[in-house]
């Protein structure tokens, strides 16, 4: 397995936003993450980087990124996957099997073990649909434990590896079979959809900056606050689509936040509701960035 010391994290998050992180793993099987997960004392785990906000001011600490994990299997109606397996690569695949249930994943490059702590979805699929069970390290009896769908704890965008006691190994999946014909398209819908109203990541963003709140939908009151003209030299609001916000190239951490706190305050202002982030933030955090998680994620981050 590669390990990286003083390695700069930027280039691995789809914000292009990160500091310095002391060592990183790249685990390439269930087994070296597991040992790994048995002797690491502090950590964090990430996928594919793509729904955090990782601090420019970096992070003291070990980060095990699971990118290399990349088996998985499809046998019949099954689908076992390692938490690091990419999920558009997934839906390419599932798709030429013939199997349906993760058309959702193909538009956003998430890995399946962020995708199930996400309860990631779209386009009225998610993740937790199919799933069938999951194979888990229990991070305070340090062994390795099953639980099924049923004890996964999913609602929206959420799952029990939000409690930080598991970290995810793998899962199984069963799809349904359907004509090659109508998951390709439905693939094809999705992804039209996406490129209409959202940006790609060659434009540096973490998908949804904020949870839509019960019945609504965050980008649409983004937008009718007037989000969509927030723009400064480091950021902005994207003119599409008023839930994403865009790194211009040279952002840090404290600048979206800086904007997220704007996004978030002008929504309370005009409609009196509390948008919560999706963005998770990791890292070590400045002064200053204290003080807007503090106002931002009111509940708790992270790290
Ligand atoms: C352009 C774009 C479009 C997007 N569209 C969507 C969308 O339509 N729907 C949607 O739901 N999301 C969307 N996202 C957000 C993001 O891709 C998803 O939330 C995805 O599930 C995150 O997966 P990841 O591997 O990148 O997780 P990361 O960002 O790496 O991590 C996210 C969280 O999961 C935890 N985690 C990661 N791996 C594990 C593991 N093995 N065990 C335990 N915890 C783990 C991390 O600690 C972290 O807290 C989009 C993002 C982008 C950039």
């Amino acid at each position: 397995m590669q390990i990286k010391e003083n390695f700069e994290i930027k280039p691995l998050t789809t914000y292009k936003i990160g500091g310095i992180v002391k060592r990183v793993y790249f685990p390439e099987t269930q087994e070296e993450l597991t040992e790994l997960l048995r002797t690491l004392k502090n950590y964090i785990v990430l996928g594919s980087c793509s729904n955090v906000l990782f601090s420019s001011n970096g992070y003291k600490g070990d980060v095990i990124i699971t990118s290399e994990m990349k088996n998985f299997e499809i046998r019949g109606t099954k689908v076992y996957a390692d938490c690091g397996v990419k999920g558009p690569l997934l839906a390419q695949k599932t798709s030429e099997a013939s199997l349906s249930g993760f058309e959702f994943m193909i538009g956003f490059p998430g890995s399946i073990g962020g995708d199930i702590f996400m309860n990631a979805g779209a386009h009225g699929q998610s993740i937790s649909d199919c799933l069938i069970s999951c194979c888990l390290f229990d991070k305070t009896k340090k062994e390795v434990v099953f639980k099924q769908k049923s004890e996964m704890e999913f609602s929206y965008r959420h799952s029990i590896l939000h409690d930080s006691k598991y970290i995810l190994l793998s899962a199984e999946f069963e799809l349904k079979k359907l004509p090659q014909e109508e998951i390709k398209a439905l693939i094809e819908r999705n992804l039209n959809f996406r490129k209409t109203i959202q940006p790609s990541l060659a434009t540096p963003n973490a998908g949804s900056v904020f949870k839509n709140p019960e019945n609504d939908s965050a980008g649409r009151l983004l937008d009718k606050a007037g989000a969509k003209a927030f723009e400064n030299d480091k950021v902005k609001v994207w003119d599409k689509h008023a839930n994403f916000l865009i790194n211009k190239g040279d952002a840090t951490s404290e600048d979206i936040l800086e904007m997220m706190v704007k996004m978030q305050k002008v929504v309370k202002d005009t409609y009196t509701i509390d948008l919560a982030p999706e963005i998770i933030f990791i890292g070590d955090k400045t002064k200053k960035e204290e003080e807007l998680c503090n106002i931002l994620y009111k509940i708790k981050t992270l790290k």
